[in-house]
């Protein structure tokens, strides 16, 4: 079976010691969340915003989100709209319910965010244990448990080569082994010690033993400066790493 390319834009959690803010891209046209460095990483691997078919956003914080206004602006009035190839699709963006408010919040009146009705764009605003096809993916929503009284989701995505589950940022809670169900590869996050809200090392180690042995681990959304070292060495869980490039 051909393989799937996850290339990883950043490993570390909010407040990054040395990493990058978390985030993926899948089969060079998937978005795994848009953190704050997403557009420059797209351009240091030579990914014009055109390829992008479809950005899935967990949730609304910044570590997530903020890297959309800058890769909204190069999408739509970029050089790479002005005289790139054209797109294959429109671009799509999914999140959860007021995902697009959120993202007015954070990027002003300015036109730089396209309105809903805008054809440059296809929104999904999704609710928890909902599904989309888009660009010949499928797409699972699952709730994950963020907390502050926010709908976070995971998403689990079909491609023709692989399936990969992705939780965006959640305590260790039971929709996680459904978000990975058959998963070839699931990518959690680990917040480190917060208290709420958030996925601890004891937990992945728990998760590992949990999955089945033919999905594979690897932990996002750490502070690389704070990995005990038995979690440094798990076996079958890796840990992510800015810029490394994985075959699913
Ligand atoms: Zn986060
Ligand atoms: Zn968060």
């Amino acid at each position: 079976m051909p393989e799937l390319r996850l290339d990883c834009l950043g490993s570390g959690f909010a407040f990054s010691h040395g990493s990058y803010w978390s985030g993926f891209l899948l089969d060079g046209r998937v978005l795994l969340d848009c953190p704050p460095q997403t557009l420059a990483h797209l351009f240091r691997l030579g990914v014009p915003t055109q390829a992008i078919d479809l950005v899935l956003l967990s949730h609304e914080h910044s570590d997530h989100i903020g890297g959309m206004d800058l890769f909204l602006l190069e999408a739509t009035v970029g050089r790479a709209a002005r005289e790139g190839a054209p797109r294959e699709w429109p671009l799509a963006i999914a999140g959860p319910p007021g995902i697009h408010d959120r993202l007015r919040e954070v990027i002003g009146p300015s036109d730089r965010l396209p309105e809903r009705d805008d054809p440059r764009v296809r929104w999904f605003e999704q609710a928890g244990g909902s599904a989309f096809e888009w660009a010949g993916l499928r797409v699972e929503c699952v709730s994950m448990e963020h907390g502050h009284g926010m709908e976070a989701l995971g998403f689990r995505v079909s491609h023709p080569d692989g399936v990969v589950a992705y939780t965006g940022d959640t305590a260790y809670v039971e929709a996680v082994l459904t978000l990975a169900e058959g998963a070839d590869l699931l990518i959690t996050e680990c917040g480190g010690d917060r208290p709420y809200g958030h996925t601890s090392w004891e937990d992945v180690r728990e998760l590992r033993d949990a999955l089945a042995p033919s999905t594979r681990l690897l932990v996002t959304h750490y502070d690389p400066l704070a990995v005990p070292e038995w979690a440094s060495t798990l076996a079958g869980v890796e840990l992510a790493e800015d810029f490394a490039v994985y075959e699913v």
